[in-house]
């Protein structure tokens, strides 16, 4: 699929140039208009489209799809159905919602009930996340925080450049765009301190990550093989995975992450396919050493994703501190996923896998503050002329991704959270 054929599929509904939601996109997504009932959504422009009202008068009756199918709380039993359903799902859709096609769009009763500004949907976690891992696939990334805390010498774990490393994270705090979390409290060892204390972060951070979720995987015991990964992955979201500095530096020897990180990270709420994305496909970084056999991949396994952070304090206006891209990451998904799973660790439909923090080679394409303000011996200025080393109480942080090429863009569009001050308790 190139881009000129994507650009090809137009719709009735009207989409400005800036939008990040074309008709080739079909996000996915679950929304609310009443705080009670939820349902499944896509969305073309600002227009909001409720699948379940679609599916109801019989818009899909030529496939196999379950009554009730978009009428849940979360989109884990479609994810269930596998991707040759999602496809089918798909090409009705944009047979639907193309320029051409009369069904719905000359029927005035059919779409009071299928149509609705974005701007009165409330969207909601768009799946329930069974398993949540974290990878740390960004060597630039791995590499600056290395430098930060073991010097320029023992940057990269020797591990590194042979494993997609990662962790098991924590699912129940993964929260969706507009969701406001506290500052954490919890223990931190002060410079010069022999002794930790208790109390709220001082270094309260973003990471910018990219997180794909999966549909079902296979039986217990059995691998995921890098050529056949695509096929287990349902799409991607925008991630932004929280994380407390202090907290972190002090508990995580010797087994890792753990309260530094699992007090929330932060989703955008419209789940963007892999075949949306498809005309963006783009080459890895060369890997080497050359990896083992299992984790060996062909052809263009990434994709051209632009990333941009935003920091807004409180009454003031945003200020753009970070821009990167997803294609700089070393390690792709299908080799993360074959990494999972070669053991015979099983994955479920609606688990959410992260990319790891997504740094750039620049200065101004580093994904957290602990890299761009180098663990605060350089503040950032923001354009209201206060300034940061960590994120403040009361900062919104709004994190962006779309791909754009040739004229056409498609994209995820946001997540934001805002940062409160610590529960006093
Ligand atoms: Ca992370």
């Amino acid at each position: 699929m190139t881009i000129q054929q994507a650009k090809e599929y137009s719709s009735w509904i009207e989409v400005s140039n800036s939008s990040d939601f074309p008709l080739f996109n079909l996000p996915l997504g679950i929304y609310s208009s009443d705080n009670e009932s939820s349902y499944a959504a896509s969305r073309i422009g600002d227009t909001l489209i409720d699948l379940h009202a679609l599916h109801s008068l019989g818009y899909f009756s030529s496939i196999d799809l379950p009554d009730m199918i978009f009428a849940q709380e979360t989109l884990n039993d479609f994810i269930s159905l596998g991707k040759a359903t999602h496809r089918e799902w798909r090409a009705r859709m944009l047979e639907i919602f193309g320029k051409d096609c009369g069904d719905l769009r000359d029927n005035a009763a059919h779409l009071e009930h299928v149509l609705m500004p974005v701007e009165k949907a409330e969207m909601m976690m768009p799946v329930f996340v069974p398993d949540y891992t974290d990878f740390y696939s960004s060597r630039e990334h791995a590499t600056n925080v290395g430098i930060m805390f073991r010097g320029k010498e023992n940057a990269l774990m020797p591990n590194w450049l042979h494993i997609p490393v990662g962790y098991h994270g924590r699912a129940s705090s993964i929260v969706v765009s507009g969701v406001d979390l506290h500052r954490p409290k919890g223990q931190q060892l002060p410079n010069d301190a022999t002794e930790p204390v208790y109390g709220p972060s001082k270094m309260m951070d973003f990471e910018l990550e990219m997180a794909f979720i999966t549909t079902d995987g296979k039986p217990l015991g059995q691998r995921i093989k890098t050529e056949e990964a695509e096929d287990y992955i349902f799409g991607m979201v925008v991630f932004n995975d929280w994380s407390a500095r202090d907290i972190q530096k002090w508990e995580y020897v010797p087994l890792g992450p753990f309260l530094g990180k699992n007090f929330g990270s932060s989703i955008s709420p419209w789940i963007i396919t892999l075949e949306a994305l498809e005309p963006f496909r783009c080459a890895s970084p060369t890997q080497d050493p050359q990896p083992l056999a299992y984790l060996q991949t062909q052809g263009e396994r990434t994709f051209d994703i632009q990333l941009e952070v935003a920091i807004q304090p409180e009454n003031a206006e945003p200020s753009t501190v970070c821009r990167s891209n997803f294609k700089y990451l070393y390690w792709n998904m299908a080799q993360q996923l074959a990494h999972h799973t070669v053991n015979g660790c099983n994955i479920n439909a609606g688990d959410m896998m992260a990319s790891g923090t997504i740094s750039g080679p620049t200065e101004d394409s580093f994904g957290s503050m602990l890299e761009l303000a180098w663990k605060g011996t350089k503040p950032l200025t923001l354009t209201d002329g206060s300034t940061r080393k960590f994120i403040h109480d009361n900062d919104t942080v709004i994190m962006k991704a779309h791909c754009e090429k040739d004229g056409f863009r498609l994209g995820f569009g946001e997540v934001r959270s805002t940062i409160l001050p610590a529960i006093n308790d």
